[in-house]
């Protein structure tokens, strides 16, 4: 491999075709976002359909064998185009539907009607994900009759809606998405200005705890004082999960560092909405904290409510706990940490139980290697700039459906988001300058990759 398998001119050729391709890539984006797919099922399904149809034509026009597939859920459109003889693959996501717009007054101008102002564009879907499929577009068209690669873009129909056929998709059809690298084009770039890879997201574990400490609960003035009530016994069993600084107690925990990027503690306390006076939990960066660092949070209690409340012990107390997990944790080896540390700290003898409720993976890339090279200077190639690593401290869980079923492949996680994109929220926009560069990334990506091949 070697890095100048691509000539600045060839580069440079690149970005000037799809500088031209950009005024039709915007216009075919404008008119995916007028239907209002929306995969949630209070939403008319005849729009998803629509939309998966509007993204099969744009597919076919570029020379992809295309299906349109269902398994249960919401349709997910399948193309496929050879490349060279010998070629690496490349498999290409992204998703068609979107998240409902909310409330129709919240939006400056009207969800379906995409707008420009100020150099972006507005509209649901404008960004999530509907550029993502679109820059996929851009890339196969900057390429047109001279693919550089196999390439099979595969576009869902229901990521909003938890994806939950994707895996009947992937056992029924996973053999056709198979390739040396997987491009996720579903997250974002860390600034106007500054490319990232997304390399990790945190896994979950959600449990419920459950306390007991007495077989009936009893009157507090006869009793109190001598026998522990179970919420009292709940709350300090919970508070023992976290250390004095607010890091997480329970040991055998993984814990990572994020890379060192600009995000300081003003940014975060604007940013979440934090009390003057009340202080951050934890140790580490602030990236580290929210991407590489478990955390726990208290989401649900059963206990008595203040109103109804009466002067008696109670005998029993629950809570529902979220995990985050570091990227690479095992979950199922996560939630065995953190029900032995209920167990052993039980105060005063009190009866515990731990329910696993639900686990999901996290990702960590293993982001080297010839292939992951090539995306980061194909990054650079577009920005100017080489693109930084950034985690994610919720899940995308689809991703870990990718990598158990593609374990083979490089998985990529890209996107057109930008920290004022406001996905899923009212007036979420696509910053157009930025997403010619994702275009462009993209497009060289196919040809660095198709060169890579050829030097080996
Ligand atoms: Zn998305």
């Amino acid at each position: 491999m070697t890095d100048d398998a691509l000539t600045p001119d060839q580069i440079q050729q690149l970005r000037d075709r799809v500088a031209g391709l950009m005024p039709q890539v915007r216009a075919d984006l404008e008119q995916l976002v007028r239907i209002p797919s929306v995969s949630a099922s209070s939403f008319d399904q005849s729009q998803v359909a629509r939309s998966a149809e509007a993204v099969a034509e744009l597919l076919r026009r570029e020379g992809l064998d295309v299906e349109i597939v269902q398994e249960g859920g919401r349709p997910a459109v399948i193309g496929h185009l050879d490349g060279p003889e010998g070629a690496p693959t490349v498999t290409l996501y992204a998703h068609h539907d979107v998240q409902p717009p909310g409330d129709d007054a919240d939006w400056d101008t009207p969800p379906f009607e995409p707008t420009e102002r100020d150099g972006r564009l507005y509209g649901r879907g404008a960004a999530d994900d509907k550029a993502g499929v679109m820059a996929h577009v851009a890339a196969l068209r900057a390429h047109s009759g001279q693919l550089p690669v196999g390439v099979t873009v595969f576009v869902e129909g229901e990521e909003e809606f938890g994806s939950a056929s994707l895996p009947q998709i992937l056992e029924k059809h996973g053999h056709r998405l198979s390739a040396d690298a997987i491009v996720i084009a579903d997250s974002g770039n860390w600034a106007i200005g500054e490319p990232a890879l997304t390399t990790t997201l945190r896994g979950g574990v959600r449990a419920v705890v459950r306390v007991q400490t007495l077989d009936h609960s009893v009157h507090s003035g006869m009793y109190g004082g001598a026998a522990p009530d179970a919420v009292t016994a709940l709350i300090r069993l919970l508070a023992s999960l976290h250390d004095e600084d607010g890091n997480v107690a329970v040991k055998g925990l993984d814990e990572g560092t994020a890379a060192e990027l600009d995000y300081d503690e003003a940014r975060f306390r604007e940013e979440s909405g934090l009390l003057d006076g009340v202080d951050l939990i934890g140790t580490g960066s602030i990236l580290t904290r929210l991407w590489n660092k478990p955390s726990i949070t208290t989401i649900g209690m059963d206990v008595t409510s203040v109103d109804k409340a009466s002067n008696t012990l109670a005998a029993r107390a629950a809570a529902k706990v979220s995990m985050r997990l570091a990227p690479a944790q095992d979950p199922a080896a996560a939630f065995e940490l953190l029900e032995q540390h209920l167990l052993e700290h039980a105060p005063w003898g009190a009866k515990v139980t731990v329910e696993l409720e639900e686990h999901g993976s996290g990702f960590a890339a293993d982001a080297d290697g010839p292939i992951y090279d090539e995306a980061r200077a194909s990054f650079a190639d577009a920005w100017g700039t080489a693109p930084v690593d950034m985690g994610v401290g919720g899940s995308i869980p689809f991703i870990s459906d990718f990598v158990a079923r593609f374990p083979e492949a490089s998985i990529i996680v890209t996107g057109v988001e930008d920290p004022d994109t406001r996905a899923h929220g009212a007036n979420e926009s696509l910053h157009l300058g930025e997403f010619e560069k994702v275009c462009v990334a993209e497009a060289v990506f196919l040809a660095r990759l198709g060169a890579l091949q050829r030097t080996r």
